[in-house]
């Protein structure tokens, strides 16, 4: 028997603001001393009154627009009541039964395939604050610290159906969800800065179980901060639970925490039943209408989202692999967009793509650069691929032009390099015939082994290259010989 996972997403992401979620305090936490920015609001003092952030409210309907909900344009806030020492106020602002989204999806592309995500809901919260646990403090491990620098902060949180049928789905899903996030500016979605975190709901079914119908039990990971470590997990899970059943052991719903970055899970307590997070309208901020000309407005700002910018790009011809590098990393993304806006013919954008992805960017790591600050502009590139076209040049002197741009102390074009050192091909054929009569009188031992192995020619080719110093074009070269030696 093998099983098959089913798994279901929440993920929370901070949102980019400069104050937190419901007072002014600066919602930048990372780098500041403990207890910096708070206020009573975010402190949860007795009588401080939250203000919603209009900007990380317009942010968040921008994020359930491009994850195709549904948005409830009359939505309010909720009090989530739990007690943790971090949520000083004994609950949590957060949306209830009118989230801002509700029903949309979310497509990924599976070896080809095209699969739909269903996304349950996207509402709007506060983050907690921090707790920080006896190993910084010399007094020793007895005691905890709070720092509410982070209590407040803006996030978004999106749930998706229990859709995922394979790791592979939900690794896809949690990439290509990043890039939304980062495409609409909601989040930079930095992960290493716990801008973007994920918990699972797994659990695995029979193969033969008919799709739709879903496992009786449901196990939670919490607090997954990094994609690689989600995949660990779900790896884990996938084979720790379908072993369990292959024994005939029944698996009881409960929440299990990491062990490390490993991917392990550990047993933290049983889910008999729901939480009871005892919900009801937050009475200090009044419900919140989303208007029609707000809703038209953010759909005008939108940009391309990844899936449309990668199919314009296959519509182009490029590769699956050169498009996902442009749509993960939107800086070389925009450039060599930039690039195609100063194209009138487009059919070269697969041979413009290959040279980003390869020559500049090998380039741009050995420099440790960002294209967007370097040397090399999309003018030069478009200059070099033409004349390597026209074969007025040969790709190996068209990356010693690359090279020599980057290197350029004030920053020189393609074309002033080319002219300056004279690097057009010879292609006019009596200068070529004079670099052939040459190579064939110096080299009377090659020419007279051609008779034995007609790859010989290549040989006197390269000799060809060498005494032109590169500037004659290697097929016009071999046809002058040829000519020259009856061959
Ligand atoms: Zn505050
Ligand atoms: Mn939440």
């Amino acid at each position: 028997m093998t099983y098959i996972p089913v798994v279901g997403l929440e993920i929370h992401v901070q949102v980019k603001t400069k104050s937190k979620m419901f007072c002014r305090c600066s919602s930048v936490y990372f780098g500041k001393q403990p207890n910096e920015n708070v206020c009573p609001v975010c402190m949860g003092l007795p009588g401080a009154l939250p203000v919603p952030n209009k900007l990380a409210f317009e942010k968040a309907v921008k994020l359930a627009l491009a994850l195709n909900c549904q948005i409830n344009q009359e939505t309010k806030f909720d009090r989530k009541h739990y007690f943790y020492p971090d949520l000083p106020k004994g609950y949590q602002i957060s949306q209830y039964d009118q989230p801002i989204g509700e029903e949309g999806f979310v497509e990924i592309e599976i070896e080809g395939d095209t699969r739909r995500i269903r996304v349950q809901r996207v509402h709007l919260e506060e983050d907690t604050g921090k707790s920080l646990h006896g190993d910084n403090d010399p007094s020793g491990p007895d005691e905890t610290y709070l720092d509410y620098n982070k209590s407040g902060v803006p996030l978004l949180e999106i749930v998706t159906y229990p859709d995922f049928e394979s790791v592979e789905e939900v690794i896809a899903f949690a990439k290509r969800l990043r890039q939304i996030v980062r495409y609409v500016d909601l989040s930079d979605a930095e992960m290493q800065k716990g801008q973007m975190r994920f918990e699972l709901n797994i659990s695995v079914k029979p193969d033969n179980l008919p799709s739709g119908e879903l496992p009786n039990y449901k196990v939670e990971v919490k607090n997954i901060g990094s994609i690689s470590v989600l995949e660990k997990v779900l790896t884990f899970e996938v084979q720790r639970q379908s072993e369990l059943l292959k024994k005939g052991e029944e698996i009881k719903s409960q929440t299990r925490g990491l062990k490390g970055m490993t991917g392990e899970t550990l047993f933290q307590r049983s889910k008999e039943t729901a939480d009871d997070y005892r919900y009801f309208p937050e009475p200090d901020i009044p419900p919140l209408h989303i208007s029609d000309e707000m809703i038209s407005e953010l759909k005008s700002q939108m940009p391309l989202l990844p899936s449309e910018r990668k199919q314009k790009y296959v519509d182009l011809g490029l590769e699956f692999e050169q498009a996902d590098i442009f749509i993960e990393d939107n800086i070389r993304g925009n450039w060599f967009d930039s690039l195609l806006e100063k194209l009138e013919d487009k059919s070269l954008a697969k041979e413009y793509a290959k040279w980003i992805v390869g020559e500049i960017s090998g380039q741009l790591e050995k420099r440790g650069e960002s294209i967007d600050s370097s040397k090399v502009t999309p003018e030069d590139l478009i200059y070099i691929v033409r004349l390597v076209k026209e074969n007025q040049i040969s790709g190996t002197i068209a990356k010693d032009v690359i090279n020599k741009i980057f290197e350029s102390e004030e920053k020189k074009s393609a074309e002033q390099i080319i002219q300056n050192e004279n690097l057009i091909q010879i292609s006019d054929s009596s200068a070529v015939e004079e670099f052939v009569k040459k190579v064939i009188s110096e080299n009377p031992k090659l020419v007279a082994d051609l008779s034995k192995n007609p790859n010989v020619i290549k040989a006197l080719v390269g000799q060809v290259m060498k005494l032109s110093k590169g500037k004659v074009n290697p097929k016009i070269a071999e046809e002058e010989l040829r000519k020259s030696l009856n061959l």
